[in-house]
């Protein structure tokens, strides 16, 4: 039975006694020639699902992998375990390409690893046709679609190569990440069935997720990574700008840290990176350049100092925490300038409308989570499309003792203004009418005469809008539209009107959060 030499295999050549949820019913489907998508968190064990079939499968397991810097760590590591593996990038001449398809063909190796650019060429996909190929991986299969967070054209080739090969070899597509618009946009390109993935959810069971709102950037970090001396974590910022003024005040604080960003030349990248692999500088300030495929098992913190564009972007980067699976922490300081921050950078990108306009609604998510008072796990595991699960227990908001008060009539006052305004408007005039302001704006629109305007006086325009952001959150308000959304009344908003429903929540302003990581 195949099933049993893949269990053999998996004690033989890997160490592992068991197999982890979802990666034998992945290798079952992979054996028996069904095209296959494997949802698995960071850390899950993804790899194994093609490793193993490739060493059972009699022809070749090609592995497309966007991560070029890493491949030869990765085929090292195969290499290790005496399982014969090699790769071809951009980093290999052509006689040693020929050389290493020869080796593929001739059954040398079983699994090759390619870039995908590479299936652009018809020429290498002729090549690749005088060998018997089994198997067809493409790790990190969100970067195919379009609604993903890191869509990269280069995959789109990918799609018809099953059918440019001759051997027609099934495949398997692998991601930790990918709402179910991005899951079936997966399937649809590269033909796997509706029942052919195999998702284990997304939860991280060993991850407290927090969000910190309304603190010095500086004085928290300096603070958190003191009382946390001895531990390794990453520090993400939005500009390299920031990382390097972050840089030179924590080192300056004789912390050790490290940093790195695009600008940064190879030599320096390479070598800031190896010192934290080793825990020479267990400390990394980086921009999102940094990270992807990094497989550093004991990261224990993973703090965003910024808001990142989007949750898959912030779950992806958080999920680099606890890959051992001890407990980590996963930080958000969240301020609303940051939020604009991303706004530029929205602008500043060659994206279309429609594009623009859709990283302006995952943005707009990204800003719920940091004004949720629901259980931050869930909010993460519902965007991903996972409604099952119960609160984690670990987050700051399941952890927030402060007793919940009844907000009721605030969301009434804001609801109404809402409607008052006739849903046309979004979250900062609505702020500014019912914090009364006197902005030249608003008194040109007569949005004076509402007689909502000024009805949350004393309260501050800024107080305003993040209780908006919290209505928002708890689905009291829908925002939508790209750079300036538009709020309306959900249904659950009209209930609130009607006095239906309440509203309760934690307190206005957050206070100040314990930043201690003790159990
Ligand atoms: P992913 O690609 O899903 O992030 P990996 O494939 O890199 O995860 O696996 C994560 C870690 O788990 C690796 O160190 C791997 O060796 C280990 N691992 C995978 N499968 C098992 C298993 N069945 N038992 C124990 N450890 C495993
Ligand atoms: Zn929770």
């Amino acid at each position: 039975m195949a099933h049993a030499e893949a269990a053999h295999i998996l004690q033989e050549k890997f160490g592992y006694d068991h197999f982890r949820t979802g990666q034998d019913q992945a290798i079952e489907r992979v054996l028996a020639d069904e095209n296959t998508l494997v949802v698995m968190p960071t850390g899950g064990g993804k790899s194994l699902c093609y490793q193993i079939p490739a060493l059972m499968l009699p022809g070749l397991t090609v592995v497309v992998s966007p991560l070029i810097a890493l491949m030869k760590d990765q085929v090292d590591a195969l290499n290790d375990n005496g399982i014969p593996a090699t790769f071809i990038n951009s980093s290999i001449d052509f006689r040693e390409i020929d050389e290493r398809l020869r080796q593929a063909a001739a059954g040398e190796v079983k699994l090759l690893y390619v870039a995908p650019e590479r299936f652009e060429s018809e020429q290498f996909v002729d090549e690749l046709n005088d060998i018997k190929i089994s198997l067809l991986a493409i790790d990190e299969a969100h970067c195919i679609s379009q609604w993903g967070h890191d869509f990269r054209p280069s995959y789109l080739s990918l799609a018809a190569v099953p059918e440019r090969l001759a051997s027609h070899p099934a495949v398997i597509a692998l991601t930790a990440t990918a709402t179910p618009r991005v899951a079936q946009d997966i399937r649809q390109r590269l033909h796997i069935p509706d029942d052919g993935m195999v998702n284990t959810g997304f939860a991280r069971d060993n991850l407290s997720f927090q969000v910190v709102r309304g603190q010095d950037e500086d004085r928290y970090l300096a603070e958190y990574l003191k009382l946390n001396q001895d531990q390794s974590g990453i520090i993400y910022v939005s500009t390299r700008k920031e990382v390097e003024r972050l840089y030179t005040f924590l080192s300056r604080k004789k912390l050790p840290v490290t940093r790195y960003h695009a600008g940064m030349n190879d030599a320096e990248r390479a070598q800031n990176q190896e010192d934290f692999l080793f825990d020479r500088s267990p400390i990394m300030i980086a921009t999102n350049a940094f990270g992807m495929g990094i497989d550093k098992s004991n990261v224990r913190f993973v703090i965003h100092a910024q808001v990142p564009k989007d949750l898959e972007s912030y779950y992806q980067e958080a999920g680099r925490a606890g890959r051992d699976g001890l407990p980590s922490e996963a930080i958000l300081l969240f301020k609303p300038a940051d939020v604009q921050l991303q706004h530029f950078f929205i602008e500043q990108s060659d994206a279309d409308t429609a594009h623009k306009h859709l990283q302006y609604q995952k943005l707009q998510t990204m800003v719920q989570y940091a004004n949720t008072d629901d259980c931050l796990q869930q909010f993460i595991l519902r965007y991903f499309g996972q409604n099952d699960t119960s609160p984690c227990g670990r987050c700051s908001n399941c952890l927030d003792q402060r007793e919940a008060v009844d907000v009721t009539t605030d969301a009434q006052k804001v609801l109404s203004c809402v409607v008052r305004m006739h849903e046309r408007f979004g979250k900062s005039l609505v702020a500014q009418v019912l914090a009364g302001s006197n902005v030249q704006r608003i008194r040109e629109m007569r949005l004076t005469e509402l007689s909502t305007y000024g009805l949350m006086r004393p309260q501050s325009q800024k107080e305003i809008a993040t209780f908006i952001d919290f209505l928002t959150a708890g689905g009291f308000l829908a925002a939508r539209g790209g750079q300036y959304p538009t709020l309306s009344v959900t249904p659950a908003g009209v209930a609130v009107l009607k006095g239906e429903e309440t509203v309760h929540r934690k307190t206005a302003v957050r206070a100040h959060q314990s930043v201690s990581t003790d159990d």
